[in-house]
């Protein structure tokens, strides 16, 4: 007799699970529509991030740059003007999000190559 446990655990919350929609801003793989519409990961952080910290981009195009997935670090003007023009709401965002997250899940990947500007500088 063997005893087999191996079954998947696949016991993650699933909350709608978007497996087939893609980011509306960079076309990348959609994390959730936390804000509104279907965002990758990384244009979650980086909306989040530009509003609670009430960025003002700068373009040097004109507002003309194209955010891809693969391009969508080249302007952060250009890109939280599609975060808006893709319906992306603001007072979705709420502080508690940055305090203290209550849901922590995978947080290893939040767009490491992107939080380099304001890293932990622990001295
Ligand atoms: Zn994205
Ligand atoms: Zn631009």
């Amino acid at each position: 007799m063997s005893s087999s446990t191996s079954s998947p655990t696949n016991s993650l919350s699933t909350l709608q699970s978007p497996s087939n929609s893609r980011c509306s801003i960079c076309d990348d793989v959609a994390n959730g529509c936390r804000y509104g519409v279907p965002a990758c990961l990384g244009c979650i952080v980086f909306f989040r991030r530009s509003i609670l910290s009430n960025k003002q981009y700068r373009c040097s195009k004109e507002g003309r740059c194209i955010i891809q997935y693969k391009s969508r670090c080249i302007c952060r003007a250009c890109r939280l003007q599609i975060c808006y023009d893709v319906g992306m709401d603001p007072s979705a965002i709420q502080r508690r999000d940055v305090m203290g997250p209550r849901t922590r899940k995978s947080r290893n990947d939040v767009s490491s190559s992107e939080s380099n500007s304001s890293a932990a500088r622990i001295r």
